[in-house]
Parts: structure tokens; C-alpha cells; sequence
């Protein structure tokens, strides 16, 4: 299952971070990875930290500005070994990753995290929705910007596990075609029946278009009205046959 999700790495300045950090996000199964401003970029350095996830840093984008990569992001995660919590909703990982693959469903969604020296600015962090911190030894709480990188990247991977991947259906969807045959059946038998006037259908059609639609029906199920219908027809060609010739 493919996911949005998007590694925004800010001014790093080890070339070794941002391969291992290739690798960490390759491991739990995304690859889109961005880099805001590298110090040293491309680098042998980062290629051989990144082992077999060089094709992460050969498609990475290498941007400006962090709003730059952020910019068509739905929502947008700032990662920080030090709280902040008076001015940033804090999330843990997990919270994070429920959260991220939420959003995910609607468009791209970042992670960002900051240079190993000071991490994220506070100019930065305005750019994000929420602060996410990796609870850890609150006397020593800064990782290694890759572990950082791996920790979320792993927690995102499970929350994807959780998710089940659609069923595959009892029946196939009805096709469009087969709706309109209903949907002319319906009618003839909504005016034969007399429920419905066709000199003054009002929104009728519309209304039951709108129901069936959002049913989402499939062919077993599209069977089903129109074995009705067809019975119903049966019944009114009776009656009329029946007053006809009786
Ligand atoms: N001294 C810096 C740490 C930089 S470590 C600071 O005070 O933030 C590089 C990056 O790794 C951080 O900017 C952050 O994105 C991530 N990181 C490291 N430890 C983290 C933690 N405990 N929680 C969340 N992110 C962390």
C-alpha cells in the first residue's frame, strides 16, 4: 500500500545522516525523501551509509526553503528532542503516525526533522501542525537524527499494518451501464403502479438515484431489485390482462 508520507530533512549537515536516514525510511517501506538545504549533497558519504536505498537519495528533492517542501502537505509533523509544549500540540510516534496516516488518505504528509546541531528553529517548527517527540532519557532525550528518522519511519509502517487493506468484495460493483437499466426499470414500474406521475416526477428520480448510489449495490445485490421489479410487472401485466379481458 502505497502512502504519502514524506521525510523532510532540514540543513543537515552529515552527509552520513542523510543516507542512513535513506535507509531507515526504505526499511519501513516509504521513499519519498526531501532534503531542505543539505550541507554536502550528493555525497560518496551518504551513498554508502544508505546501502541499498541509493535510489532514495538519487530521486531525492533538494529544495530551499522548508516551506518549499511542505507546501501541498495536508498536515505537517515536527519532529524535536525538546518540547515545546507551550506552543505546539505534542504527539508521541504513535500519535503521530495515526494521525499522519489519517490524513494521508486526503494527500501528501510530511515529518520533518531539523539539523543535528540545534534541530528544528521555532520559524520552522510555525510551518508545522504539531510537535512530535520520541519519548526518551529526559537528561540525554537528543537521538541520532537516522535513529529519529527510523523510529517514526517504523512507527508509521505499523500503524500501516493495523489498517485493513480493503476486502475484496463478495460481488463485483454493478456496472453504470446495469444502474440505468434499473434505474428505467424502477420508473416504468414506479409509473405502472401508479406511486409515481410522470407529469409531475418532482425530484423522485434524483432522490432514489442518490439512495442506490451511496448503496454502493453489486450485482448480486442489483439481482435482487430487479427480481422484485420483474415481479411487480408480473403482477401489473395480470391485473391489466386480467381487467382486459375480464
Ligand atoms: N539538539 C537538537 C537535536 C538534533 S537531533 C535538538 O535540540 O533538537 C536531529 C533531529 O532528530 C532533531 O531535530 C529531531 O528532528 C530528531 N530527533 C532527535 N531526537 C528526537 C526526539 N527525542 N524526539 C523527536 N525527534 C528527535
Amino acid at each position: 500500500m502505497s502512502v504519502p508520507v514524506r521525510f523532510v530533512l532540514c540543513e543537515t549537515s552529515h552527509p552520513g545522516n542523510i543516507g542512513a536516514a535513506a535507509r531507515a525510511i526504505k526499511t519501513m517501506g516509504f521513499s519519498e525523501l526531501v532534503l531542505v538545504d543539505p550541507q554536502d549533497f550528493p555525497s560518496s558519504e551518504a551513498d554508502a551509509r544508505a546501502s541499498g536505498a541509493v535510489d532514495l537519495l538519487a530521486n531525492a528533492r533538494v529544495v530551499d526553503t522548508l516551506a518549499e517542501a511542505v507546501a501541498d502537505c495536508r498536515i505537517v509533523f515536527g519532529s524535536s528532542a525538546r518540547r515545546r509544549k507551550l506552543r505546539w500540540p505534542e504527539l508521541n510516534p504513535r500519535e503521530c503516525a495515526q494521525q499522519a496516516l489519517d490524513v494521508a488518505q486526503t494527500g501528501p504528509v510530511s515529518i520533518v526533522f531539523g539539523t543535528e546541531r540545534s534541530g528544528l528553529s521555532n520559524e520552522q517548527m510555525d510551518l508545522c501542525n504539531a510537535l512530535v517527540y520520541i519519548p526518551a532519557n529526559p537528561d540525554y532525550s537528543s537521538l541520532n537524527l537516522a535513529s529519529a528518522v527510523q523510529l517514526i519511519a517504523y512507527e508509521l509502517h505499523f500503524a500501516l499494518g493495523d489498517f485493513q487493506p480493503p476486502q475484496e468484495p463478495e460481488f463485483p460493483a454493478a456496472s453504470g451501464e446495469d444502474m440505468e437499466l434499473f434505474y428505467a426499470h424502477l420508473k416504468d414500474v414506479m409509473v405502472g403502479t401508479g406511486f409515481m406521475d410522470p407529469d409531475n416526477p418532482r425530484q423522485l428520480e434524483r432522490k432514489l438515484r442518490r439512495l442506490f448510489n451511496r448503496a454502493h449495490v453489486d450485482v448480486n445485490e442489483l439481482g435482487i431489485l430487479r427480481g422484485i421489479l420483474a415481479a411487480m410487472d408480473k403482477q401489473l401485466d395480470a391485473k391489466s390482462t386480467g381487467t382486459g379481458h375480464g
